[in-house]
């Protein structure tokens, strides 16, 4: 008996469309297959279990072979199977209809890259890879009767029985000739490792090699030997479906090696788990941080249900956690939608929320329970915790009682500690507490100095985004001021308002500023006599805060010229009136002698702040020379 039929479907031929709409993404065809497999062999295992199946399961594998010679692709399950008339309701019907509406749905739209590999087609992405597709099956429960379907992607269909023996159903996918490529047993191994490494049915690929050259036939045509490779290519119990409790440090760390074989051990890592208000697993990982972080992003993937849906997690998972590494399933991420559906998406919003709240949950409980290695930890993930604190509001408010500040001597204390311990020795006159902070330590050293010797800490803010926190902070912390140690004379760092009496007069005074003005040839510099404590440096040149955290900003964010300036640039420079060395210059007898001393205090404020170079740098060490000499 055979019967032939129409697919009832309004679009003429939609398979030109949708070929053309894929062109980029072909590779899901094998994902679709393999999950109708994986579905249909679920189904049996239930009603297995619900006692609905009379006869033992046997062997479930899914078995996935391609055929170089016949040029065909066979992926085999032991599922459910189907009847005739299963084959003509869901394949010629739902299958096709759902490609149909596919095109209906996004033939105006422009934005048909983006849901490629999203979308699945189901069943009819067989035929972006398949000149002709047949299925043999037998279903359950129709015992006597096994059925056979082919159909070549247009809307004709042949259907009649089939000799099948055992339950299941096979899909055979003869490939058309620009399809050549997933002919290649190293390509279908590549896209089921992609795809279907999580799958929770075991499945086989049986890697036939055909293509060995055995003799020739009697006509002379060459012979082919057929070497076969069994192997289980995927690990149906992935660790992030069981409980937590079921699970040993060692278990998370094996499945990060297997997931990133080339990476260090995480710092730690979260163990997601939600099935309300929408259903959600998945392990997070923390990484030990690189400097070169672009390529540590998009490390996450999106599964549904155990099946690879995308790397790109970036409207799932918040911005700032794309350095987290790990997997998240939920089959309730739309996955059919555009990226701007994506965002506004309810689900994937409060999914957004939940896991931004179990990070900060995570962090909290690792502060709480061992503030040691809190600490050790915190070089690795202060990057993170920074950006969420700039970049989310809610994760701000979490985690601000944790967040760190490392002081030069190596001690961390949170912002809470971090005040009263500078309470009595850095508030201004306005009762403003001034957080020093240095962003190089060997740079700045003799800044760094000069405040301790004050009795005043100074905190390291080195990282990348710290100039972004810093003015974040700044925004956020009340009555708290932050400042580059070397951006101003301690005396207007910390403003005390304490004024020191200067010894010299007005007079000497435009004296001083007439001699440095002659040496310093920089029209943008602030110079100013202050009196400072006669212990503190003759003369010093600061960069100032303003200036120069906009020239950081700068760097950081790609760059604006403008700001770019080489130091020397925007300077202060103050002469310390009340120095030994700065009395000399006003008492000397000659010009040349008081242009020679300023120049040398000049060249060694400089210096501190490697600022001296070239020829510059020569005719300092050949004037001090010439001074010893004398
Ligand atoms: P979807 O899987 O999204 O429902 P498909 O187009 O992939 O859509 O498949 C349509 C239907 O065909 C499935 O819902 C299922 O009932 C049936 N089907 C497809 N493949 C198999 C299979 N290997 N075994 C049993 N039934 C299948």
């Amino acid at each position: 008996m055979k019967e032939k039929g129409n697919i009832s479907i309004n679009t003429e031929n939609i398979f030109p469309i949708i070929k053309k709409f894929l062109y980029s993404d072909h590779d899901i065809f094998l994902r679709e297959l393999v999950s109708n497999a994986v579905d249909a062999t679920q189904k049996i295992k239930s009603l297995s279990q619900m006692g609905e199946l009379k006869e033992e399961l046997g062997d479930l594998t899914i078995e996935i072979s391609v055929n170089k010679k016949k040029k065909t692709i066979s992926i085999l399950d032991k599922g459910i199977g189907m009847s005739a008339d299963e084959i003509k309701k869901y394949i010629n019907q739902i299958a096709f209809s759902g490609a149909t509406e596919f095109v209906e749905k996004y033939k105006e739209k422009g934005d048909a890259q983006q849901i490629i590999g999203h979308f699945g087609l189901g069943f009819y992405s067989a035929f972006m890879v398949s000149s002709y597709v047949e299925i043999k099956s037998k279903s359950y429960i129709n015992k006597n009767k096994s059925a056979y379907w082919r159909c070549d992607g247009n809307t004709e269909f042949e259907i009649k029985e089939s000799n099948k023996k055992e339950r299941g159903t096979e899909i055979i996918l003869h490939i058309n000739n620009d399809s050549k490529e997933f002919l290649e047993d190293t390509k279908i191994n590549e896209i089921l490792t992609k795809y279907c490494k999580f799958l929770p049915v075991e499945i086989k690929f049986g890697k036939k090699d055909e293509s060995k050259e055995d003799g020739k036939d009697k006509d002379g045509n060459p012979k082919y030997k057929t070497v076969k490779v069994d192997n289980i290519i995927n690990n149906p119990t992935p660790i992030w479906n069981k409980s937590p409790k079921d699970l040993k440090d060692e278990d998370y760390k094996k499945f990060y090696k297997e997931l990133y074989p080339f990476s260090e051990e995480p710092l730690f890592w979260i163990h997601l788990n939600v099935d309300y208000p929408f259903n959600l697993t998945g392990i997070l990982y923390f990484p030990k941080i690189k400097n070169d972080f672009e390529v540590q992003k998009n490390k996450i993937q999106l599964y549904s249900r155990q099946v690879f849906i995308t790397d790109e997690v970036k409207d799932v998972v918040p911005e700032f956690l794309m350095l987290l590494h790990g997997i998240i399933d939920s089959p309730d991420i739309p996955l059919n939608v555009s990226r701007s559906y994506l965002q506004a998406d309810g689900n994937v919003k409060k999914i957004n929320t939940y896991i931004t709240k179990k990070v900060a949950d995570k962090l909290n409980e690792l502060f709480k329970e061992n503030r040691e290695e809190f600490e050790n930890k915190w070089k690795d993930i202060n990057l993170f915790v920074k950006y969420g604190m700039i970049s989310e509001e809610k994760f701000y408010d979490k985690v601000q009682s944790l967040a760190l500040l490392e002081s030069v001597d190596g001690k961390m204390r949170t912002f809470d500690e971090y005040k009263k311990f500078i309470d009595k020795t850095q508030k201004d006159k306005d009762k403003n507490h001034v957080i020093l902070y240095t962003s190089d330590i060997n740079k700045q050293d003799s800044f760094i100095q000069d405040a301790k010797n004050r009795n005043y800490d100074v905190v390291v803010f080195n990282n990348v985004i710290d100039s972004h926190y810093i003015n974040h902070l700044e925004q956020k912390l009340e009555k708290t001021k932050i400042k580059r140690v070397d951006a101003d004379i301690l005396d207007k760092l910390i403003d005390k308002d304490e004024k020191k009496e200067t010894v010299i007069t007005e007079e000497n005074q435009k004296e001083l500023k007439e001699v440095f003005e002659k040496i310093i040839d920089n029209k943008s510099t602030v110079l100013t006599v202050d009196a400072l404590s006669p212990n503190d440096n003759p003369v010093t040149i600061t960069l100032p805060e303003f200036f120069r955290r906009m020239q950081d900003m700068a760097k950081t964010s790609g760059g604006n010229p403008m700001m770019m300036g080489g130091p020397g640039e925007m300077i202060s420079v103050s002469i310390n009136g009340n120095h030994k060395a700065i009395d000399k210059i006003l008492k000397a007898k000659t010009t040349k002698t008081k242009n020679k001393i300023a120049s040398q205090l000049y060249d060694l404020a400089l210096l501190s702040q490697n600022m001296l170079s070239g020829s510059e740098l020569t005719s300092f060490v050949k004037r001090s020379l010439d001074i010893l000499s004398k």
